[in-house]
């Protein structure tokens, strides 16, 4: 087969590469493979500032994309080689395709300690993962949940009836998005059980109702999103509320063998045991374990291609150290001159943002037409939600970058608004918004236009100023 532009990935970052490349070149083939047997496609883009958007990701059979774009053609297949010199690759089922320049979106698997060495230990990443999780969650007591970023802080908010041990590193809860502040403002939010009921909820986002679970173990699933709990039982088999003990800053030593667990004085074994740093031993129904990804990077035929921490290593055009080939969302890392606002971070609005703008390089290197780098990377912005809040994080809002040279502002209404200010040499570097602030857009500017607030000082979140409008 031959076609122009050839996509590896169903995720957010494959289809929304796919689909801008249809979009601005629709005389163009284009071939998009992925694994799993369902894609991911962005709908309901609603800006809240220049950088700052959310939307709703819909999983869809693929031959919904094939049918709004003519020019797009999905394989559900997987790709085993690229072969860079003769510029093709080649899918497990035996196909062969010539491109001319080929994105890689593979994304990332989650990193599980002590992977396949217990069943009782277990990460979260795709519905097949997360119907694991629920299976077994129904007849579990206790379990420890080990990692403290987005998807562990969500697991604990999400789940009921059990008890939980949360394993975390640091001396403060969701540290890779927050900080000791902000988690004190979540605090007793954690043994709160989640409001499933609730008719005023509303849900944003949509719900994964993968219906192909794929249980092929080479067949890679794409990665969940927001929301991903609605649709699956997370319930524990404890008639008690949900009791949520932190073990802070310590780390997994060891995983107890059966021989180790013999010996224990414990009156209620368990199916798993582990011993942390700080000396204790605990045991659970199962672990899961919340410790980050790694990117999908395995590819053969391009062993040579350059890489930085697993990813593909990728230019300002997102191009990768082979001509060509071109790498978005998870599995990339980002190697250009970065503005001083923006951090790479493995989320789905980067994943949606580097399929786009892959798509316009590989369009206008295709056509020898002159573009600049996307704006979007200019900002840090994610939007997201954590114990029931909206959360807005904004440039550099836990101080990355600043070597701890920064002052900050701080308004807290318990229960209600936590908001802080990155301020440097009177000028905003970032924020963390959470609640109803109404605050990111103002936020924003302030960030890009780097506008200088000395006047200002604590004003600036003085709750009898509508400061929002004086900027505005
Ligand atoms: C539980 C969970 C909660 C999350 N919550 C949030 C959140 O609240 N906010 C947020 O912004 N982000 C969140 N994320 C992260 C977000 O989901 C990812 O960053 C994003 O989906 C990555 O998109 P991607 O397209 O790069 O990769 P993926 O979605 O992983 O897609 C990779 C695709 O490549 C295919 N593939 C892989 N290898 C091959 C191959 N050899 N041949 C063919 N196809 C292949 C796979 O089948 C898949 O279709 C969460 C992730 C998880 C797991």
């Amino acid at each position: 087969m031959n076609a122009t532009f050839v996509i590896i990935g169903g995720g957010i970052a494959g289809v929304s590469c796919a689909e801008s490349l249809a979009f601005l070149s629709p005389e163009e083939n284009i071939i998009l493979i992925s694994s799993s047997s369902l894609i991911k496609t962005v709908t309901n883009i609603i800006p809240l500032g220049k950088t700052i958007y959310k939307f709703d990701v819909e999983e869809n059979q693929s031959s919904t994309l094939e049918s709004k774009y003519s020019s797009i053609k999905v394989i559900n297949d997987k790709v085993i080689n690229v072969d860079p010199i003769n510029m093709t690759i080649n899918t497990s089922t035996g196909i062969i395709i010539n491109y001319k320049k080929l994105c890689i979106c593979t994304g990332a698997k989650a990193n599980v300690l002590f992977e396949n060495k217990n069943p009782n230990i277990i990460g979260i990443r795709d519905t097949e993962s997360v119907d694991k999780f629920s299976n077994k969650i129904k007849n579990a007591k206790k379990i420890i949940v080990i990692g403290n970023g987005g998807i562990a802080t969500e697991l604990i908010h999400e789940i009921s009836n059990v008890d939980i041990i949360w394993v975390i590193k640091d001396k403060h809860i969701s540290a890779t998005f927050i900080d000791p502040g902000a988690a004190e403002f979540f605090q007793n939010k954690l043994t709160k059980q989640p409001d499933k009921k609730s008719n005023n909820k509303i849900l944003k986002r949509y719900k994964y109702t993968d219906t192909q679970i794929n249980h092929d173990d080479n067949k890679i699933g794409a990665a969940l999103g927001p929301d991903w709990h609605e649709k699956f039982t997370i319930n524990g088999s404890n008639d008690n509320l949900k009791n949520v003990k932190i073990e802070y800053e310590c780390e997994v030593l060891r995983l107890l063998s059966n021989d180790d667990i013999d010996k224990l004085n414990d009156d209620n074994k368990w199916p798993v045991y582990i011993e942390l740093t700080n000396g204790k031993i605990i045991g659970c129904d199962f672990i899961v374990s919340a410790t980050g990804v790694v990117p999908n990077t395995d590819l053969s035929g391009i062993d040579n291609i350059e890489k930085i921490n697993n990813g593909y290593s990728v230019d300002w055009k997102l191009e990768t150290s082979i001509k060509n080939i071109f790498a978005a969302g998870d599995c990339c890392t980002a190697n250009w001159d970065i503005s001083q606002h923006w951090i790479q971070m493995k989320l789905w609005t980067q994943a949606h943002q580097m399929g786009r703008y892959a798509a316009k390089s590989m369009y206008s290197l295709n056509n020898c037409d002159d573009f600049y780098q996307d704006f979007c990377f200019e900002l840090f912005t994610h939007v997201t939600k954590f114990f029931g809040y909206k959360v807005v994080l904004l440039g550099l809002y836990n101080g990355q970058k600043l070597n701890n040279d920064y002052e900050i502002l701080l308004r807290m209404t318990k229960d209600i608004e936590y908001i802080k200010l990155i301020i440097k040499n009177g000028k905003m570097q970032g924020a963390v918004l959470i609640g109803d602030t109404d605050l990111e857009e103002m936020c924003e500017n302030l960030i890009l236009d780097q506008l200088d607030l000395s006047a200002y000082g604590e004003q600036l979140l003085d709750p009898d100023i509508d400061i929002e409008d004086y900027f505005d």
